[in-house]
């Protein structure tokens, strides 16, 4: 059988199926083809959201324990695992029939099926041939695997098994201290789990400036039984009572044993699993397709998004692209020129950032003044039994203009927005300490950062220099 189609969109992830609705509401035929019976990709399926569903638990839980100093304490949670994997399946469900509507009401045809390219203008899925005028490849990314591992044996999981919650493990080495690995210890250590990290690099989540890292660090020492750095795995082998895993690391011991290992060492994209090379796609030695400003790959009429086109691996970044791919094709002048994509860390505290980091600043030799407002000196925070969070703002020492924000603390995920809004607004410090923020709250920090720098804060005392 032989199909037609203006635009074929390749992945029903965030990035696809943004791209493929654009494309409908600009007028284009299309066709979207996704290999699972449902829409949403790795983010609504296996991702974002069941993870952030059982973060939320995790919080509750963790939010009734800390309530116990202010003599509130509440019974053991009886924890019904099958309920709760319901009740989390359900949301992505939800979303899921969300997903088939919006297509439905945009007419596009979506098709359940494995993609390949077999020329630069067809499409195989199973027995139906698809031709296109232009394609859109948003084929995603998978779990990185470490093929010296037992990967057969059951107990060595991946975040997407770890999210079907089989069981709560008594002991859990999570391996790779990035924010999966520390997303997921984060909801099994709520659940009852022993968690041990281990990251071969000298910081969890490496690459995030320190000063935000360092409070999520000092809680989870205290709540985990163990944070190995600078160590790494020499090898897991199956044994009868669990996994036993062998480190190489100054600090860690010889070797466990561990009712499961969860492996969190990174993604790798899918580029050179849809036969992309077949329609003459450069896909580079990671698995990458190479795009430009407007999402082309060297294929004029071929566009990619999302995951299989780099980092950072995001869901925000992969409909950013897929609005950009659709809205070219459609003949209008898009291009990527967002200033920043926020990175977040649903971790307890959380962890976000944006723009550019001190790390960053401090390698390129940017000239920039910083504003640090401590949660302790929060009122908010201190109302809701947190103490460790910190608000950071980086600015141009000239201008004044900001270039980075960095957050840790209940809620910092959302509170990012404001900070990514002012540097995509081109705002000076000057411009965010004269913004009335709501007292109290969290956000006000992001105010009181800048008048920090501005020089104008009374909630801290800054003796003069
Ligand atoms: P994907 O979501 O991977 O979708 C690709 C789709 O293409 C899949 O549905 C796949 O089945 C389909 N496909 C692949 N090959 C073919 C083919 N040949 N034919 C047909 N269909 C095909 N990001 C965030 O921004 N925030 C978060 O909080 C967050 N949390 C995460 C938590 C976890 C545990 C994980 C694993 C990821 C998380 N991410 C998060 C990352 C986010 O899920 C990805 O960045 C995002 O899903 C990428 O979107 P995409 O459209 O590029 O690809």
């Amino acid at each position: 059988m032989q199909l037609k189609t203006q635009v074929l969109v390749l992945g029903g992830g965030p990035g696809g199926y943004t791209a493929a609705f654009r494309a409908a509401d600009l007028g284009k035929q299309v066709i979207l083809v996704e290999r699972y019976p449902v829409l949403g990709g790795v983010c609504l399926n296996v991702g974002c959201i069941p993870s952030k569903a059982l973060l939320h638990v995790a919080n509750v839980l963790n939010e009734a324990k800390d309530l116990s100093p202010a003599g509130i304490n509440f019974v053991q949670p009886e924890i019904n695992l099958g309920q709760l994997l319901d009740w989390k399946n359900k949301i992505s469900t939800q979303l899921n029939a969300g997903l088939a509507a919006l297509a439905k009401q945009r007419n596009i045809k979506v098709i359940t099926g494995t993609g390949r390219f077999v020329s630069d203008t067809q499409v195989q899925v199973d027995a139906q041939l698809i031709e296109f005028e232009q394609a859109i490849i948003a084929v995603g990314s998978q779990p990185v695997k470490i093929p010296s591992f037992p990967n057969d044996d059951r107990r060595l999981i991946d975040s997407t098994d770890a999210l079907n919650l089989e069981d709560i493990p008594e002991k859990l080495l999570i391996v790779g201290g990035g924010i999966i690995g520390l997303e997921m210890a984060t909801i099994y250590n709520s659940l009852g789990s022993k968690i041990t990290i281990i990251e071969m690099q000298e910081q969890i989540i490496p690459g995030c400036d320190k000063d935000l890292v360092r409070p999520l660090m000092t809680k989870i020492k205290k709540d985990y039984d163990n944070v190995f750095l600078d160590t790494t795995v020499s090898s897991i082998v199956s044994v009868v009572d669990g996994l036993k895993v062998t480190y190489q690391g100054k600090a860690a011991p010889e070797s466990d044993v561990f009712n499961k290992v969860l492996v969190a060492v990174g993604r790798r994209p899918n580029g050179n699993l849809c036969g992309a090379d077949k329609a003459g796609v450069t896909i580079d030695e990671r698995g990458f397709i190479p795009v430009d400003k407007q999402q082309r790959t060297n294929i004029k009429h071929i566009f990619a998004i999302g995951d299989v086109v780099g980092n950072p691996m995001l869901a925000h970044k992969a409909t950013h692209e897929g609005k950009i791919a659709a809205e070219v094709i459609s003949g209008l002048a898009s291009e990527w020129r967002a200033l920043t994509i926020p990175s977040v860390a649903y971790t307890d505290p959380e962890i976000a950032w944006m723009g550019l980091t001190e790390n960053d600043a401090k390698a390129q030799g940017i000239d920039y003044e910083k504003g640090t407002f401590p949660w302790a000196a929060s009122g908010r925070s201190l109302c809701i039994g947190r103490k460790e969070g910190l608000t950071k703002l980086l600015s141009d020492k000239k201008t004044g203009r900001i270039l980075g924000a960095g957050i840790v603390g209940t809620n910092a995920g959302e509170l990012i927005a404001e900070a990514v809004l002012a540097l995509e607004m081109g705002a000076t410090v000057e411009d965010l300490a004269l913004t009335v923020h709501a007292h109290p709250t969290l956000a006000e920090t992001l105010g009181l950062s800048a008048e920090m720098i501005d020089g104008t804060i009374t909630d801290l005392f800054i003796k003069k220099r």
